[in-house]
C-alpha cells in the first residue's frame, strides 16, 4: 500500500537574487532566512540557496531563494540560475551609482533567460542615509518604468527585507490563483 504523502506547504516558489557584486544580495539573504547581520559572510562558490516557510493569508509557502555568492561576472551557468524561477529580485545599492545603472542590463539577462517571473527592484542599503547616491524617486520611477515594483530595503537595519520577500510572495499567491480560476 503506499503512503499518502502530505506536503507541509500549499506552494513552493523559486526566487533569484541579481545584482552587481557588493550591494548586499546574500546579506539580504541571510536576514531574511535566518534574521543575522554579518559583515564578513564567505559564501561558497557559485550559487547557494536557503529555504524559508511562509505563512500568508493560511496559505503556507515554502520559497527556495538562490544567490549568486559572488559569482556575478563568472557565472558559467546563468540558464540553470534562472530556470524556473517565479520571481526575481534585482539589487543595487543606493550608495553606489555605478549599481543602479547597471540594473538595466541585469535585466537584459533576465529577459533572455526568463519569461513571466516576478520582478522587484531592491534599493538597498537604505541605513547609510549620509551617502545616498540614488534616490527613492530615481528607484520608483525606474521601476515603474520596467513594469516592477520597488522597495527600500537595509540588510543592516532589517528594514523592509521581510516586506520585500512578502510582497513577491504575495505577488506569485496571486498569480498562481487567477491561472487556477
Ligand atoms: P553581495 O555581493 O551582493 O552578495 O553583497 P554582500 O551581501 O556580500 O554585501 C556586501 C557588503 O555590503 C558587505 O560588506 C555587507 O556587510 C554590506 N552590506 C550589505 N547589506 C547592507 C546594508 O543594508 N547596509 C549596509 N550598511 N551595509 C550592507
Amino acid at each position: 500500500m503506499s503512503k499518502i504523502q502530505r506536503k507541509d506547504y500549499d506552494y513552493l516558489f523559486k526566487l533569484v537574487l541579481v545584482g552587481d557584486s557588493g550591494v548586499g544580495k546574500s546579506c539580504l539573504l541571510l536576514r531574511f532566512a535566518d534574521d543575522t547581520f554579518s559583515t564578513s559572510y564567505i559564501s561558497t562558490i557559485g550559487v547557494d540557496f536557503r529555504f524559508k516557510t511562509l505563512s500568508v493569508d493560511n496559505t503556507i509557502v515554502k520559497l527556495q531563494i538562490w544567490d549568486t555568492a559572488g559569482q556575478e561576472r563568472f557565472r558559467t551557468i546563468t540558464s540553470a540560475y534562472y530556470r524556473g524561477a517565479d520571481a526575481i529580485m534585482v539589487v543595487f545599492d543606493k550608495t553606489n551609482r555605478e549599481s543602479f545603472d547597471h540594473v538595466k542590463e541585469w535585466l537584459d539577462e533576465i529577459n533572455r533567460f526568463s519569461e513571466g517571473s516576478v520582478r522587484l527592484l531592491l534599493g538597498n542599503k537604505f541605513d547609510r542615509q549620509d551617502s545616498i547616491q540614488v534616490s527613492e524617486d530615481m528607484g520608483k520611477r525606474f521601476a515603474e518604468s520596467h513594469g516592477m515594483k520597488y522597495l527600500e530595503t537595509s540588510a543592516l537595519s532589517s528594514h523592509q527585507v521581510h516586506d520585500a520577500f512578502l510582497l513577491a510572495t504575495k505577488d506569485l499567491i496571486g498569480k498562481k490563483s487567477k491561472n487556477v480560476t
